[in-house]
């Protein structure tokens, strides 16, 4: 058997979040972030429907990301968030984001000898701390922009709250963002997309929405508030946030069960002991799975329609579940991770909250590691 899990990814979710994006933004242009394998949904599929449903570019974290899409026959354009590896940019023809003056004299020079031109995003820090030009930005996207063979298309920032429950830090982005964007205007440099809204701006800040949006976690059906209860305070019935829907689910099989007497010891540890007479199921995914280890005695799963839990530790292959009060189990039953079963919903923010992360981590790790089909 295969080890792990079955990501099964829902095209057709994804394409009705993007239509929720183009809403709330306005029909704006869609910047939609594909990078870590598409969030964990399998960036050739998802970007191919993405494309197919009129997103305007891709982005990408690395050139290998780009270069696996170009490699699958995709032909829209990829910006390159992070990575301006100048062979790959030009054999590939992929949008580098720019971060420093020398790199734009290479690429300027490799324009040069290529006798090419080629279109260029300058990434400006606004206050995330990341990547980016500070200080004098303008001052130096001109001389950039006076640069043979550079053509600027974009300038772009990036928020440093992924929620923004509170937006004031993100207010003054906005702020030292426009302010640069005046500066470009006032020295006659004309740059086609001002780009900044990650999916939380998408959501709650409308002046950040400028050109084009670049929403990466939104498309898989998920918002980026993270605690639960802010997030069923913050979302009223009729917001369009609440119409996302998840694309991802996660399933495995049940490998083995046990009926166990009261008094045993469950894996490493003996963290959990059975408390009566129990019927205990093994399933074959573990950490190694991208199913964490703070998922030990910690989390809930799907068996028959009903919620059952992880008992013991976590471990590399396996982790125990208890089925005592699920009736007619059997070995080999579904076990939904992530998903849907009757009248029970499990989904990454849960679990996400269970080991203190965030519904990003949880999506990258089971689905970059599962077995993927795409059932439409
Ligand atoms: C990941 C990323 C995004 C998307 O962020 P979400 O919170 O997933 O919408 C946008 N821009 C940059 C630069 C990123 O790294």
């Amino acid at each position: 058997m295969n080890r792990g899990a079955i990501a099964e990814i829902d095209l057709n979710a994804i394409s009705d979040n993007l239509k929720v994006i183009k809403k709330l933004s306005n029909n704006r242009p869609v910047i939609a972030v594909v990078k870590a394998d598409a969030y964990g949904h399998g960036a050739i599929d998802v970007s191919r429907r993405l494309v197919n449903d009129g997103v305007e570019y891709l982005a990408v974290a690395f050139t290998e990301e780009a270069r696996e899409l170009r490699n699958a026959g995709i032909n829209s354009p990829i910006l390159v968030l992070f990575d301006p590896d100048i062979n790959d940019i030009f054999t590939y023809n992929l949008i580098p984001v720019i971060r420093d003056k020398k790199t734009a004299i290479a690429l300027s020079k490799e324009a040069e000898k290529n006798n090419r031109s080629i279109s260029v995003h300058i990434k400006i820090d606004t206050g995330m701390g990341r990547l980016g030009f500070t200080g004098d930005a303008a001052n130096e996207i001109s001389e950039i922009a006076n640069l043979k063979g550079i053509t600027i298309d974009g300038v772009m920032s990036h928020f440093s709250e992924a929620d923004l429950l509170d937006a004031s830090f993100a207010r003054m982005q906005i702020e030292r963002f426009n302010s640069i964007k005046t500066e470009l205007l006032n020295i006659g440099l004309s740059v086609r997309l001002f780009h900044m809204a990650n999916s939380a701006a998408v959501m709650t800040l409308p002046e950040s929405h400028f050109d084009a949006v670049r929403p990466g976690i939104m498309l898989y059906g998920y918002p980026p508030i993270q605690k639960s209860e802010v997030r069923s305070q913050k979302l009223g019935v009729n917001d369009p946030k609440s119409q996302l829907l998840p694309a991802m689910t996660v399933k495995t099989k049940i490998l083995a069960l046990r009926r166990l007497p009261a008094g045993i010891p469950i894996s490493y540890g003996r963290t959990f002991i059975t408390k009566r007479a129990s019927l205990i199921g093994v399933i074959p995914i573990g950490y190694a799975d991208g199913f964490s280890r703070r998922f030990s005695n910690n989390a809930e799963l799907l068996v028959r329609c009903k919620r059952v839990p992880v008992v013991g530790r976590v471990c590399m292959d396996l982790t125990m579940i208890d089925l005592t009060d699920v009736e007619q189990v059997e070995e080999g039953d579904d076990v939904v991770i992530i998903g849907r079963q009757g009248n029970e919903s499990i989904d990454a923010a849960e679990l996400a909250f269970r080991a203190d992360t965030i519904p990003y981590e949880i999506l990258t790790s089971l689905g970059n590691m599962a077995n993927r089909v795409y059932n439409n």
